[in-house]
């Protein structure tokens, strides 16, 4: 696995911002995740994971924790997956990035640039409180 000083440093202490203990399992994930380019379900993480020596349960155990803590979200697409990213700066609770979900090849997206507007999240508060937003459609390799 590629690390490099600085960025572990960044990952331990973000670890210890959410009140966990930086063990090796948990930095491994939490950079597994940061250098991810769309969440990683359970399966993903564990199978990664496992190159470095971590067991299945250990895998589980600390995706939970890390999301109690605030470091990580989890995210249901509709497909009963649950996928895990990093809460980056900025995007706590509901201000999160929409995805894209494909609905040929299952690939997920993060749409970092796609936001409600202020007016399409004021009228969506008259529905109730958002906790995810979704597009689906076929991926550029699916169409
Ligand atoms: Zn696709
Ligand atoms: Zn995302």
């Amino acid at each position: 696995m590629k690390q490099s000083p600085i960025g572990t440093d960044s990952i331990r202490d973000a670890i210890r911002a959410g009140g966990l203990r930086a063990t090796p399992a948990r930095l491994a994930t939490l950079q597994m995740l940061r250098e991810a380019v769309s969440p990683l379900s359970h399966a993903d993480v564990a199978e990664r994971l496992a190159e470095n020596g971590v067991d299945k349960a250990t895998a589980f155990r600390n995706l939970n924790d890390m999301t109690e803590a605030g470091l990580l979200r989890r995210t249901e697409l509709g497909d009963r997956v649950f996928r895990f990213e990093e809460v980056r700066a900025g995007e706590e609770g509901s201000d999160a990035h929409p995805h894209f979900l494909c609905t040929v090849c299952g690939t997920v997206s993060c749409l970092d640039n796609v936001k409600l507007t202020a007016g399409s999240q004021r009228a969506s508060q008259e529905v109730g409180k958002v906790t995810e937003i979704l597009l689906r459609g076929r991926c550029n390799d699916c169409e």
